[in-house]
């Protein structure tokens, strides 16, 4: 939906009417900071000068009723509303593809309660992922889902774009750490889910909003469980003559009910290419980094002994503890330079997941689809395995083309294209914890079928003109 000059031209004094003037940003050098979140091909486009798309007018709530309102002025002028929580999501969902109004959320910086009996906290959507963390640390706890981005990222966009933090095996992902939220319908209005998680009172609405990306409501606060800090965190470090081997231990560690922090295990491209130059060691083969935490340092040592155990019966040999801990101390280092890359490369990360009965197939496809078939190109493909399910887990593909060549867009799509396909002919789902946005949208139908179209009659009922974030999401 492109909206039309009246339409824009009336729209930013109809919000400074009801927001105030200093709530309203038009100037060109203010919309230039809303033309790209972290998808490769926006920041490509920026880069050239031909963004992927600009908003018109920017509006920045100060109270969550003024976002109830905005939608209500967006909904009269009948311009397309694009939620901005830190612009660090990686699908392209936060890009006003069609101009029209983004509401940058940041100024809903409150962490409302900590409830320290109930375990939870209630934070409004722009409050900052680290803001979070470091206030709750102080308290001696921590919100247990706490994503590599946690430094740009919001609550909210935690919650849109249904993500997954570095601590997930043990904890959960952001949709079994949500216990309510607050949301601006398309209508104006603003209502609170059911406030337990656990209830039979119908069908979760709560659920329904985790993963909308914007396009369904705006959320304006989440109340979320936290944790006590751990009192024990111990590091192991393990090297598998396989992945099969790695998957076999791990997943016969969680069937029994050790619940490590953190599994990450790399294939032997990943330790090599990924792993080796952040730690500063040369590595080689299947290593994984495992982490074992929590408030009995007895339970603690019992899952670890156990894991370990396991692992061992699979070919394991353990190596120096040390070198996990440096990898939890250097954890984030992965995602900045010179550890990552730069234009003009290409880069994009297919994170799939899959039930361990198929997740071999989906390795294998993306070998055989990405890493083998743009080998002439000059394509790398570094992949770990993380976020452990009692039945299945993701795989984090990685790929990296130094150099794009005369048409990067064309063959950056052409990856994604034969990456999605592949996995999803192998069994796999698309993704695991990054969104759809632009990038995923292609592959809705395929990975829904038919539960695509139920998906679509719920947004035009709660989103009749058809205004919230167009063009994400498949819908
Ligand atoms: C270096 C790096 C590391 C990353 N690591 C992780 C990781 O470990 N785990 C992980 O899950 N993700 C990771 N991501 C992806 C990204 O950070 C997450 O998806 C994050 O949750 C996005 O939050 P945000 O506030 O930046 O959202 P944005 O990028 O601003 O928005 C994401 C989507 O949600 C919508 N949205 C934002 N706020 C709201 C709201 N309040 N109501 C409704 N819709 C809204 C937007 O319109 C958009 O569609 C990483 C990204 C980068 C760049």
């Amino acid at each position: 939906m492109k909206s039309s000059v009246t339409q824009l031209v009336e729209l930013a004094p109809a919000l400074e009417a009801v927001l105030g003037a200093d709530a309203v940003l038009t100037e060109d050098a203010q919309l230039d900071a809303y033309t790209a979140d972290t998808y490769w091909p926006a920041i490509h486009a920026r880069a050239a000068g031909t963004p992927l798309g600009r908003p018109d007018v920017v509006a920045v709530p100060r109270r969550e009723e003024d976002v109830a309102s905005i939608l209500r002025v967006a909904s009269e002028h009948r311009v397309p509303v694009v939620a901005w929580g830190g612009g660090s999501g990686t699908q392209g969902g936060a890009v006003a593809i069609n101009g029209g109004l983004v509401v940058d959320l940041r100024g809903l910086d409150t962490i409302v309660e900590i409830d320290d009996v109930s375990m939870t906290v209630t934070a409004q959507a722009g409050v900052n992922g680290n803001v979070l963390e470091r206030t709750l640390n102080a308290r001696g706890l921590m919100l247990p889902h706490y994503p590599a981005s946690s430094e740009w990222a919001t609550v909210g966009g935690y919650v849109a774009a249904r993500g997954s933090g570095v601590l997930s095996t043990r904890y959960g992902k952001i949709e079994d750490l949500v216990l309510g939220l607050r949301v601006a319908l398309p209508n104006g209005t603003l209502f609170d889910s059911v406030p337990a998680p656990r209830h039979a009172v119908g069908p979760d609405l709560t659920q329904l909003f985790i993963g909308s990306e914007g396009t369904l409501g705006i959320i304006t606060r989440a109340t979320l469980e936290v944790v006590p800090l751990p009192a024990e965190r111990s590091f192991v470090t393990l090297h598998f003559p396989s992945v099969e081997a790695g998957v076999t231990a791990f997943r016969t560690a969680l069937a029994r009910g050790n619940r490590p922090s953190v599994i990450r295990m790399y294939d032997e491209e990943g330790t090599r290419r990924t792993l080796s130059p952040v730690l500063g060691v040369p590595l080689d083969g299947v290593m994984a980094i495992v982490v074992f935490e929590g408030g009995e340092g007895r339970l603690v040592a019992a899952e670890r002994a156990a894991t370990i155990e396991l692992a061992r019966t699979e070919g394991a040999r353990e190596l120096d503890p040390a070198l996990a801990e440096t990898w939890w101390d250097r954890r984030y280092d992965f995602y900045k330079p010179p550890h990552h890359p730069e234009l003009p490369a290409i880069w994009g990360t297919i994170d799939v997941v899959a039930s361990y009965a198929r997740i071999h197939a989906v390795h294998q496809a993306l070998k055989t689809a990405v890493r083998d078939r743009y080998a002439p190109e000059g394509l790398q493909l570094r992949m770990h395995f993380s976020h452990w399910y009692r039945w299945g887990t993701m795989i984090y593909a990685r790929f990296l083309i130094p150099d794009g060549g005369a048409d990067p867009l064309a063959l950056h799509d052409r990856i994604w294209a034969d990456g999605v396909t592949a996995v999803l002919a192998a069994g796999g789902v698309m993704n695991d914890h990054h969104g759809v946005g632009l990038k995923l949208a292609p592959f809705m139908p395929a990975q829904h079928g038919p539960g695509l179209q139920a998906l679509r009659s719920v947004k035009s009922a709660l989103d009749p003109l058809g205004i919230m974030n167009p063009g994400k999401l498949g819908l």
